[in-house]
Formats: C-alpha cells, sequence, structure tokens
C-alpha cells in the first residue's frame, strides 16, 4: 500500500539535498509534490528527475509574495494542501565576533521567517489530517560556535512546532520536526569548500554510527511523518543523525 496516496505535498528547498530526495519519495508513495526553490534551471532538472505528479515553483521563501503565488498555484491545480515539509534552509558557517547584520538578517529570514509564513499561508488550504514538517538540525542542542545564527534559527522552528502543535490540533493538523545530522548534500560543500573532506571525517568520529547521513534517509523520516502512520504523533523534534545529539 502506497503510504501517501492521493495526497498533495509542498516541499520548499524541493530542488536538491533532502527535498529532493523527499519529492521523489512522496511522488513513489502516490503523493502529488509541488517544488519550490529559487533558481529555474535547477527546478527544471530536478521536475525532470522526479518525473511525473510534479510542479516546479520557482520563488525565494523569504519572500511573501512568492509564498502567496506558491499557494494560488496549489489552489488553482489541486484545492487543498496535505503535507507541508519546510525544508528550504542555508548556513553559513560564522562565530559570534564575525557576524554582520546582514548575515543575521539573511540567515533568519530564510530559515525562520521563511518557514513561519511559508507555514502561516499554507494553513488555508490544510484540512484535517494535515501534517507540517519542518527541517531543523541537531545544531540547535549542541553550542557550536560557528553556528551561533544558523542553530538559533533552528531552534526557533522548534518552538514553532511546539506552539502549532497546540494552535492546531484542533484543525487536525500535526507539526514535527525532523532533525537532520550531517548529511550527503550540496550544503556541505557550500559550508566547508574544500575542507569538505576533513570535514566529513571528523563527522565521522563524532557520530555513534561512525558514517555521514543520506538524504533517502531523511526522506524515509518524512514519509512517515507526512503519513497516517504517524496519526498521533505531533510536536516531536525526530533526530535522524546516527546518534549524533543522543550522546
Ligand atoms: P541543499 O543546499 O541541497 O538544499 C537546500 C535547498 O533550499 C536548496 O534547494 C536551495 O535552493 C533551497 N533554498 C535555500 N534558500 C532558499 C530560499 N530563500 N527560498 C527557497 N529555497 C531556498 O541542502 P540540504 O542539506 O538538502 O538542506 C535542506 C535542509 O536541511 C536545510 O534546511 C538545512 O539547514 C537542513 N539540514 C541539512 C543538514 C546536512 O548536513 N545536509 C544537516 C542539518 C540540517
Amino acid at each position: 500500500m502506497l503510504a501517501l496516496k492521493g495526497k498533495i505535498a509542498v516541499i520548499t528547498g524541493g530542488s536538491s539535498g533532502i527535498g529532493l530526495a523527499t519529492a521523489k519519495r512522496f511522488v513513489k508513495e502516490g503523493a502529488y509534490v509541488f517544488i519550490m526553490g529559487r533558481r529555474q534551471g535547477e527546478l527544471d532538472s530536478a521536475a525532470a528527475e522526479i518525473g511525473s505528479n510534479v510542479s516546479a515553483v520557482q520563488g525565494d521563501v523569504s519572500n511573501l509574495e512568492d509564498l502567496d503565488r506558491l499557494y494560488k498555484e496549489v489552489a488553482a491545480k489541486k484545492g487543498k494542501l496535505d503535507v507541508l515539509f519546510a525544508n528550504a534552509g542555508i548556513v553559513e558557517p560564522t562565530p559570534t565576533a564575525a557576524v554582520s547584520a546582514e548575515h543575521y538578517d539573511k540567515t533568519f529570514d530564510i530559515n525562520a521567517r521563511g518557514v513561519f509564513f511559508a507555514v502561516q499561508k499554507a494553513l488555508p488550504l490544510m484540512k484535517d489530517g494535515g501534517s507540517i514538517i519542518l527541517t531543523g538540525s541537531g545544531v540547535w542542542q549542541k553550542g557550536i560556535p560557528i553556528y551561533a545564527t544558523y542553530g538559533a534559527t533552528k531552534a526557533a522552528l522548534r518552538s514553532f512546532a511546539r506552539t502549532w502543535t497546540a494552535d492546531l490540533a484542533g484543525k487536525g493538523i500535526r507539526a514535527n520536526v525532523i532533525s537532520p545530522g550531517p548529511i550527503e548534500t550540496p550544503i556541505l560543500k557550500g559550508q566547508f569548500g574544500d575542507n569538505t573532506g576533513a570535514m566529513k571525517e571528523r563527522f565521522k568520529t563524532m557520530i555513534p554510527m561512525g558514517r555521514i547521513g543520506k538524504p533517502e534517509e531523511i526522506a524515509s523520516a518524512a514519509v512517515f511523518l507526512a503519513s497516517d502512520e504517524s496519526s498521533y504523533i505531533s510536536g516531536i523534534d525526530l533526530p535522524v543523525d546516527g546518534g549524533l545529539v543522543a550522546v
């Protein structure tokens, strides 16, 4: 049986990494998926890779008009939304002393404000049985100096999920966070450049399971939280990190 048969999903940051792997899995499980991302070229090739039951909507989650346009398209094409995977995010490793106002605002605009309004604006389309999934990070629990702003944005998502659990339960909508550990996606190279290989080796020594995760392993968790298999789960932060934050 398909876990997401007939469900309509939006995935922000759906053109690469975790978002793309999840879009592919959602479609395999019977969903129709709208992927949103900033770069048209990447979106088009992602949509071609996914193959069917997908619409690509170009836009920036920190731009409220882009979010309005996204949901207008969902409303026009499908008339409802069952699953929102608010996954788009950026990371620019910066210790406190080096944080500029521009870096601070950009990180919070995309990672926290972008998620908040992606959810708020989705609500009119979400019906009983809806599932909101936020991509957090284990980093918020750890206090890592280079993630001064990034970690704080992910802590904000943890709080949003608690609030929305209380606020939206009456509407039959659940809200949960998935907190990945280090996962093999373009975001690693974006952060560490030529040091990526060395950083991955270092991460491996910190992770009980001794390896970097795969985007498909986050997608599996997202399928579970999106599906009715998790119908009594709301407000959790699910680490998918090889045991990293547990030890
Ligand atoms: P990625 O860079 O492949 O994916 C990020 C996606 O977000 C991209 O498609 C990008 O275009 C999109 N995006 C960025 N800013 C956007 C904006 N303003 N509007 C719309 N889309 C935007 O990396 P990923 O690892 O797949 O990241 C997905 C999520 O996972 C992020 O929220 C990230 O913080 C989180 N995460 C990743 C890791 C990891 O190690 N890969 C660990 C913990 C958390």
